[in-house]
């Protein structure tokens, strides 16, 4: 099993072009979850460490919206460029921060896509003009910059989210507070290590490795004109209390209880493989993506159940670092805990029956890391504590329906909205379902691919707001009405 001690301890902050070692927020022993072996000491930011990075930040803001917007445009293609020749580097400190297996450490990737994306925009129009009534008036409606914007990102997406914050809200001519989760700051680190590689205005994206004293302190700092928080509804309740003492604006993009809709007439071969794919194996359940309910028709529940335990069965389980892994650790000893009490609590619950795991890992090179085997319930009842509350973990739930009305209700029958699967080859059935469905996103025939064009973000307690495309750059802009009497 690879493990390293990482160079650079105690791993700091960025703050404009200084790593800061000295911190107010205490210090974390990063643990390494496929070893149990702590790999780094995290110096954590706090409430000193906020505050010179939001004024770094607003120095830097004044130098990027000096730049014409063609020449912001070229920088941030630069950037791209930049995190084009280090994506090998960032995916394995994605894979240090969290042992997600390199097979499927792509958000270095997006990152860079988005960077493209969102680099074109920053040269277009922002803003509009229009009539007014009853008058000549020159009537102009400008998007703005906000100016210096918090993003918080959770432990199993610090990269996603410096793709689908950090890019749009840089086209939009704002400064970035970038706070990564104290579980997972090396990739994060190193992408604004290379925003000052690129040429970018130092200060223009500081990260602060903090823990929830130091996220709090961002949120309530008077220089954040905008926090955009990624993470559960818990912590996300905590932010938007935080957030009225200056009445900060607050994005929040949450967790997920997706349903996964299998039809009688779905490729049930490709449907199993993309099932276990988008359940239990992807990042081991651990992405607010993850399809942990599992709508199967009864004519074809036998049939597919067989398919999708065996395309379980033959997961890849080892080194996160061997690229011919597909299944690796949960994040922490206590993450690991809380899942092993999840199937012991439905098993008691008579939730479902346990089809397959349910039990840690622990043969040979396994025995130190934070595995569990995928863990499959049959014939869930839709209404247990199971089916309702968001796993985050490699536990996942079939159930059996009936007819298209029971799919559909059942799907909608959670607090969440983020996203749902349908498998089918009825075309009309696709796009009549999909319109039923309280997701923000539907995906058919498919599994999640997060892209820069796609906008992202939940119905109902999944959150608000959305990342990606025009709406995504919305979120980093405010408005303005400029009005020029003509007499
Ligand atoms: P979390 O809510 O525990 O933490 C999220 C972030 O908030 C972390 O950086 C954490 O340090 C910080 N934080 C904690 N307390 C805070 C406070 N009081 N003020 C400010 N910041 C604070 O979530 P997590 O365990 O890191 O991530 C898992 C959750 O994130 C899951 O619910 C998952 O579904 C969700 N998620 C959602 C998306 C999405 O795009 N919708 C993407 C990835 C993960």
């Amino acid at each position: 099993m690879t493990s390293v001690v990482l160079p650079g301890d105690p791993i700091g902050s960025l703050i404009g072009d200084r790593r800061v070692t000295a911190s107010s927020g205490g210090l974390h022993a990063h643990v390494y979850p496929a070893t149990g072996l702590p790999n780094a000491t995290v110096a954590l930011a706090g409430a000193a460490e906020v505050d010179a990075a939001v004024s770094a930040a607003w120095e830097a803001h004044r130098e990027w919206v000096a730049h014409p917007a063609d020449r912001r445009r070229d920088m941030l293609v630069g950037l791209a460029d930049v995190v084009h020749e280090h994506l090998d580097e960032l995916a394995g400190l994605n894979v240090h921060d969290y042992a997600v297996p390199i097979s499927n450490a792509g958000t270095a990737l997006l990152l860079e896509r988005f960077l493209r994306h969102f680099a074109g925009y920053a040269d277009k129009p922002h803003g509009t003009s229009s009539p007014v009534s009853g008058s000549f008036d020159v009537n102009i409606i400008e998007r703005e910059p906000y100016g210096v914007v918090g993003v918080i990102a959770p432990w199993n997406g610090a990269l996603a989210v410096a793709a689908s914050c950090v890019a749009p809200a840089l086209a939009a001519g704002n400064a970035v507070v970038f706070k990564p989760s104290e579980l997972a700051p090396l990739a994060a680190l190193r992408f604004g290590e290379l925003c000052l590689v690129a040429g970018l205005p130092p200060g223009l994206v500081n990260i602060l490795p903090a823990a929830s004293d130091g996220g709090d302190a961002l949120v309530r700092h008077p220089g954040i004109r905008k926090i955009h928080f990624t993470g559960g509804g818990t912590t996300a309740r905590a932010v938007l209390r935080a957030a009225t003492d200056n009445l900060t604006p607050v994005v929040t993009e949450l967790g997920g209880k997706s349903a996964n809709i299998i039809f009688p007439d779905a490729d049930l071969g490709r449907a199993a493989a993309l099932a276990a794919h988008q359940g239990p194996l992807m990042q081991s359940g651990q992405s607010c993506a993850c399809a942990s309910r599992i709508l199967v028709h009864e004519s074809v529940y036998d049939a597919f159940t067989e398919q999708f335990l065996a395309v379980i069965g033959a997961a890849r389980v080892g080194d996160p670092f061997d690229p011919e892994v597909n299944f690796g650790p949960v994040i922490s000893a206590g993450s690991l805990d809380r899942l092993l009490n999840v199937v012991h609590r439905a098993v008691e619950e008579r939730a479902g029956e346990l089809l397959v795991g349910g039990e840690r890992l622990v043969d040979g090179a396994l025995a130190g890391g934070f595995y569990m085997q995928p863990t499959v319930f049959g014939g869930v009842d839709n209404r247990s504590r199971l089916a309702q509350v968001e796993t985050f973990g490699p536990v996942v739930s079939l159930i059996r329906f009936v007819d298209d009305d029971e799919a559909v209700r059942l799907a909608n029958d959670t607090p969440y909205g983020l996203n749902a699967f349908v498998h089918t080859a009825d075309l009309t059935r696709a796009h009549t379902v999909s319109r039923q469905l309280e997701a923000g996103s539907v995906w058919v025939n498919q599994f999640s691919q997060i892209s820069p064009q796609g906008p992202y973000g939940g119905y109902k307690q999944s959150g608000s707001g959305r990342t990606g495309g025009l709406d995504g750059l919305h979120e980093f802009q405010q408005i303005k009405n400029i009005r020029i009497g003509m007499g």
